[in-house]
């Protein structure tokens, strides 16, 4: 089912009404893009007293969905209830959303629900960014007999208030899923990533950048007016005008390209070791500096000269990098540094 490649799942983040799928069954029929159509029938908010979705009828909506557009149908399940009754309006295939993943007890009671059935499953990320807890999910929908399994990079939550989406991503979480398990296909679902319209392009073309399998975007007939997720849904029309502006990497190789890729990893690999000899040296500077600090009795961590190095560093980096990047950097290095003047100080016991 998940063949295609960039897969598509585009469809609101909510069914609302009868009249708002029908509209976007009617957008996506003869949108050769969209390959599956989303919509949560069952939402999970964060406080009581929202929108929690329709439920049993909106389900009878996706049917009606998939017979009007021809295409693929999906939604949210999180208990063996809502997998039950999914099964008997046909729905073709199921996600597991971030708050389900990130509980092994449910996933567990989904995997049994999941016995002997044929449904293609879709596994988001749990919230928080744990490789090995959205491995062990994987392994459990797998071990339910379930063949057609797609993963769903949708960013992890955090409590850091300056960042600009709404669950970042961490894009070497799902490239180490990729690496594990090669033959299942890993989407991006740029909406929940984002949280807000202006975005998603961006992040859309970063995904495809590094070979990620397919997107999912929330899209609604009147976002403004969506009754979940407002702030990140677009139009199909603006679906659309996104989707051809992403600039496909297919990956063609061809011998130039592969000679000139090879030439410059050689001469990577060596820039890399003269970094590796550098740091030694700046290792070793350091464990003189705290020779000297002992032999004087005077303090290892001195902040004026912490100071001193990130406001210099960032300086002369300033042309070609963030100045962020660079004050992460020397962090480690720095860090490093007073971690081996506390051990030459106060050396360990040999055991
Ligand atoms: C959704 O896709 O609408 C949703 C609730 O997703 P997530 O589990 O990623 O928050
Ligand atoms: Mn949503």
């Amino acid at each position: 089912m998940f063949s295609s490649k960039p897969f598509l799942i585009a469809g609101p983040c909510s069914a609302e009404s009868h009249e708002q799928m029908l509209t976007i069954a009617n957008a996506f029929k003869d949108n050769d893009y969209v390959n599956m159509i989303r919509a949560g029938v069952w939402k999970p908010r964060s406080k009581p007293g929202h929108f929690e979705g329709k439920g049993q009828e909106a389900l009878e909506w996706l049917q009606e969905v998939k017979k009007v557009s021809g295409k693929k149908v999906c939604t949210e399940v999180a208990t063996p209830e809502q997998i039950e009754l999914a099964l008997r309006y046909d729905i073709d295939a199921f996600w597991i959303g971030a708050r389900s993943t990130v509980n092994p007890f449910t996933v567990q009671e989904i995997a049994d629900a999941l016995k002997g059935t044929d449904k293609a499953i879709l596994i988001k990320n749990p919230i928080n960014p744990d490789v090995e807890l959205w491995a062990g999910a994987i392994e459990r929908i797998q071990r339910s007999g379930t063949k057609d399994i797609a993963c769903i990079h949708r960013g992890f939550s955090s409590y850091d208030q300056s960042s600009k989406f709404r669950n970042k991503p961490n894009w070497a979480i799902p490239i180490e899923i990729k690496r594990r398990y090669p033959n299942i296909p890993i989407y991006c679902d740029v909406s929940h990533i984002c949280g807000k319209r202006n975005l998603l392009a961006d992040v859309a073309q970063r995904a495809l950048d590094l070979d990620l399998d397919g997107l999912m975007i929330e899209t609604h007939p009147n976002p403004d007016a969506a009754l979940s997720d407002a702030k990140q849904q677009i139009t199909p029309d603006r679906l659309l005008e996104l989707v051809e502006n992403l600039t496909l990497r297919k990956g063609e190789s061809n011998d130039t390209a592969n000679a000139q890729i090879e030439h410059l990893r050689q001469v990577m690999d060596s820039v890399d070791a003269e970094i590796v000899d550098l740091l030694a040296k700046r290792k070793n500077i350091g464990v003189e500096l705290g020779d000297i600090k002992i032999k004087n009795n005077m303090p290892i961590y001195q902040p004026e000269r912490w100071r001193e190095i990130v406001e210099s560093r960032t300086e002369w980096a300033l042309k070609e990098f963030d100045a962020e990047l660079i004050r992460k950097i020397f962090e480690l290095v720095h860090e490093d540094s007073i971690q081996r003047q506390m051990e030459q100080m106060t050396p360990k016991e040999k055991s």
